[in-house]
């Protein structure tokens, strides 16, 4: 373990900059409470936003809070700052405070990298990250103890119930880490000059391009997760991703690492027969999971006994429900037209879908595309909340039937009405959940409910 870190934070007095509510933040006060003479948590965000989070902080002793604002001179007197990912560094004036007084600035990820002593298998890309994230944990989880080359697996990052820097001391040199990473934390990781052992690119869309400004940015953030991979390490890419494919170009031109792809094509195709995820993006997530699999030894029969038991996350494209015929997909998490249309996809199926929610002023023209494109088996569309006449207005007339429905009771039930032994109902909303409900997880939880009411 890499300790020289730790001279950061023993008795230091440590400002965590980004509290948020995604528990990042949390993680990081934690840790630094753990070493520091005092802990300032500083967000921009006002108490009320934050109450859950502050809560997990609760009654301890060396830390003090500053929320609804920075202030100068916490940035003055700090020995280190944490950023929190979501902050943007560039012409950030309260960083420059802290750097131009001479603090050590660093992040959750930087301090795991640092501090971890085990392999870190990593997964980044525009999407599907979680799903091939849980997928490679699984995978490696239900190899057989004796074709092991490791000891145990963690899952952590964005995803899994325990937070990177909360799990770093049970963390042992022959355990294996899975971690999904974005692209703000591989921005991160580049000051450190560390890539992971095995490191994984799903695709790459343009996305988050109010913070990288270019498309060429991003793709560049996304580069990091390869950029400082040693001899012994592998690069694996998605061979379907145009834009992955070219990124495996320039990096092999570079790169002491095994680069490598993955397509659908490797896999036998039983285990389409066999996986819980419908669609074929899922299976090129599957894809990629085996490829992370297979190169850390694991073998296609342990890989097809672990992919029976795996379960789909909660909230995307995931089975609730099954009655008379009809399957019940909640896939809550769809929060944009792109992700309906992959949902669109992934069933050949006739379906029913439910769409609509929060209003962020984004474009259904595609969507209303797509819809069209599918109507052979697209047998309704029920739309709900603030976006219903937006998204009925991209759907020319005369082409699916569109219903609306006050609520997603209500919807469900007019759904169950129109739906037929063999059809799909899917909840794929577009849309964020807020006119509604106090966020996606909600939604999906409620969906579930009034279809298993059925
Ligand atoms: P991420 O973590 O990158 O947001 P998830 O695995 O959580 O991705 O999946 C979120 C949604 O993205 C899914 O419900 C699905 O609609 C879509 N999706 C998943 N995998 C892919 C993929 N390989 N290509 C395109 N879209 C995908």
């Amino acid at each position: 373990m890499n300790e020289n870190i730790l001279k950061n934070f023993k008795n230091k007095k440590v400002l965590v900059m980004g509290l948020g509510r995604f528990g990042g933040g949390i993680d990081s006060a934690m840790f630094a409470t753990r070493y520091a003479k005092e802990v300032i948590v500083t967000d921009m965000a006002v108490e009320e936003k934050l109450k859950a989070s502050i809560g997990k902080l609760d009654g301890i002793s060396n830390i003090t809070f500053c929320l609804g604002k920075h202030q100068e001179s916490d940035f003055e007197n700090c020995d280190t700052v944490i950023v929190n990912p979501a902050i943007n560094p560039d012409n950030n004036k309260y960083l420059k405070i802290a750097k131009d007084s001479g603090a050590f600035i660093t992040s959750q990820i930087e301090i795991f990298f640092e501090l971890c002593p085990a392999k870190i298998v990593a997964i980044t890309g525009s999407n599907g990250k979680s799903t091939t994230t849980a997928l490679t944990f699984h995978l490696l989880n239900n190899n057989p103890p004796k074709m092991q080359t490791y000891n145990n697996v963690f899952l952590s990052g964005n995803i899994g119930n325990k937070p990177l820097l909360e799990i770093i001391d049970n963390i042992k040199a022959d355990d294996i880490v899975v971690l999904e990473i974005s692209s703000f934390q591989l921005e991160q990781l580049a000051r450190i000059k560390k890539s992971p052992n095995v490191a994984l690119i799903t695709n790459i869309t343009p996305n988050h391009l109010d913070r990288h400004i270019t498309f060429q940015n991003y793709i560049d953030a996304k580069e990091y997760i390869f950029k400082f991979q040693k001899a012994g390490d592998v690069a694996i890419f998605n061979g379907e991703d145009e834009e992955a494919v070219k990124l495996m170009n320039k990096v092999a031109s570079y790169s002491p690492a095994t680069c490598m792809t993955y397509n659908c094509s490797d896999l036998p195709l039983r285990f389409a027969e066999i996986t819980p995820l419908p669609g074929r993006a899922n299976f090129s997530n599957l894809a990629g999971a085996v490829a992370i699999a297979r190169q850390l030894g694991m073998g296609n029969k342990s890989i097809k006994k672990a992919i029976e038991t795996f379960k789909a996350l909660p909230h995307r494209l995931e089975c609730v429900s099954r009655k008379n015929g009809i399957r019940w997909y909640n896939d809550s998490i769809a929060t944009t037209p792109e992700s309906v249309m992959v949902a669109i996809e992934a069933f050949e199926q006739n379906k029913i879908i439910i769409a609509g929610g929060y209003d962020k002023g984004i474009s259904f023209e595609k969507l209303g595309q797509k819809i069209v494109e599918n109507k052979n088996t697209i047998k309704a569309i029920i739309l709900i909340g603030q976006t219903t006449p937006k998204i009925a207005a991209a759907i020319p007339a005369d082409t699916v039937k569109v219903e609306m429905a006050g609520t997603l009771e209500d919807a469900v039930k007019l759904a169950n009405s129109i739906a037929s032994s063999g059809d799909v109902v899917l909840l794929s909303p577009a849309c964020a959940s807020y006119d509604m409900f106090d966020n996606f997880q909600q939604r999906g939880e409620m969906f579930a409910e009034f279809a298993r009411k059925i």
